[in-house]
């Protein structure tokens, strides 16, 4: 049976129907339902932020987070990311200046990030990544130094603690993605936690038309509401994250029982309060290539992920613009990670299938 890198967790049947059901009674099926202000709430109390804004997508979310926090110019962020948060940035007529990543953990290296800031920098935009949170204290302090905003991109951080903090408990704010894929998901879906009511409140602005009355807008918004099935769907999965996150430990366990101490193979290290999001290896001076790799687990039907491969510097809707080799850490991360499939009910003797095939 094939194996995919990522599989959908879906809550029991029965409890969607349940939590469903209402809408029927209420016909109030979007524009901020019961559904989607229950679900912002137990966003807030879980991710430690005042303030959650939910969107259709966690792309959208933080395209409406840069416009509603103003920024303009130039924007400190990372090439070793989803196409997403560059495409954001140059969406909104920012210009992604791309800081390199530490070797370590592969989030955005602080004090490179200090070095690229010029008058024209309005904020800085990195990325958690795989679960592992970026150096937030030193962010925070490059940015205060310089008066800048930090804005996260948090997709892959929900569920991960740090300190015994929240995933949006730094910055001024985080964008998730509740993507089908993720460790929690709305099917799409994705929100913005700050820590400022009047950004809170531009941000609805920006998902509504900005709209304010029935017969007034204030800003040229977008459309980007998440609907009532979607928050259901959030307010059901919310009930079981604690269980997915705790078999998604196991399974990561395993992987690092058979593939730890291996030559050529290095394993990023997961952080205490890691969320086991992903489960990322990296090929260097190993019996197969990272492409080798992946052909070798696809010929027995299991789909591994070059993530992130390429780099958003060096994607062609980009060519010409930027230079990879300026982050040559990136660089090299991108042509030597694979991402192996990893999700709850992902069984042992599966994950056993998949080491055996790359240890030979
Ligand atoms: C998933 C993801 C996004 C985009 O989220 P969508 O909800 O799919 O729009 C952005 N950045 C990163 C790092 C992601 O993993």
């Amino acid at each position: 049976m094939r194996i995919n890198v990522a599989r959908s967790s879906m809550p029991p049947f029965e409890e969607y129907c349940e939590e469903i059901r209402p809408l029927w009674e209420s016909r109030w099926l979007t524009n901020s339902g019961e559904k989607s202000l229950a679900l912002e709430a137990a966003l807030a109390a879980y991710l430690d932020a005042p303030e959650v804004v939910l969107f259709s997508n966690g792309h959208l979310a933080l395209e409406a987070a840069i416009r509603a926090m103003g920024l303009a110019g130039e924007v400190i962020t990372t090439p070793f990311t989803f196409a997403s948060t560059t495409h954001a940035l140059v969406r909104c007529g920012c210009v992604p200046v791309f800081a390199d990543v530490r070797e370590s953990d592969l989030t955005m290296d602080p004090a490179l990030a200090e070095r690229l800031i010029t008058p024209r920098t309005t904020a800085i935009l990195p990325v958690h990544v795989y679960g592992n949170y970026c150096d937030v204290e030193a962010l925070r302090a490059v940015a205060d130094r310089h008066g800048l905003p930090v804005l996260y991109d948090a997709a892959h951080a929900f569920g991960a603690t740090l300190g015994g903090r929240g995933a949006a408990a730094f910055g001024d704010a985080s964008m998730f993605s509740f993507h089908a894929t993720k460790v929690f998901h709305t099917i799409e879906g994705g929100a913005i936690a700050c820590h400022d009511a009047a950004l809170a409140d531009r941000l609805r602005l920006e998902r509504n038309f900005g709209i304010t009355g029935p017969e007034t807008a204030v800003s040229v918004g977008g459309n980007a509401k998440l609907n009532e099935f979607q928050a259901a769907m959030g307010l059901c999965n919310l009930r079981h994250l604690q269980d997915e996150i705790v078999k998604r430990r196991a399974v990561c366990a395993a992987y690092r029982q058979r593939l730890s101490g291996v030559p050529g193979l290095r394993l990023l290290p997961a952080g205490e309060g890691c969320n086991c999001a992903y489960f990322p290896v990296l090929l260097e001076g190993f019996r197969f290539s990272r492409d080798e790799a992946f052909a070798a687990l696809a010929r027995h039907d299991i789909y591994a992920r070059k993530y992130f491969y390429p780099l958003t510097s060096a994607l062609a809707c980009y060519e010409g613009q930027f230079d990879p080799g300026r982050t040559p850490v990136a660089l090299r991360a991108s042509e030597h990670v694979l991402t192996l499939p990893l999700y709850a009910d992902l069984s042992f003797s599966d994950v056993n299938r998949i080491c055996d095939i790359l240890l030979g």
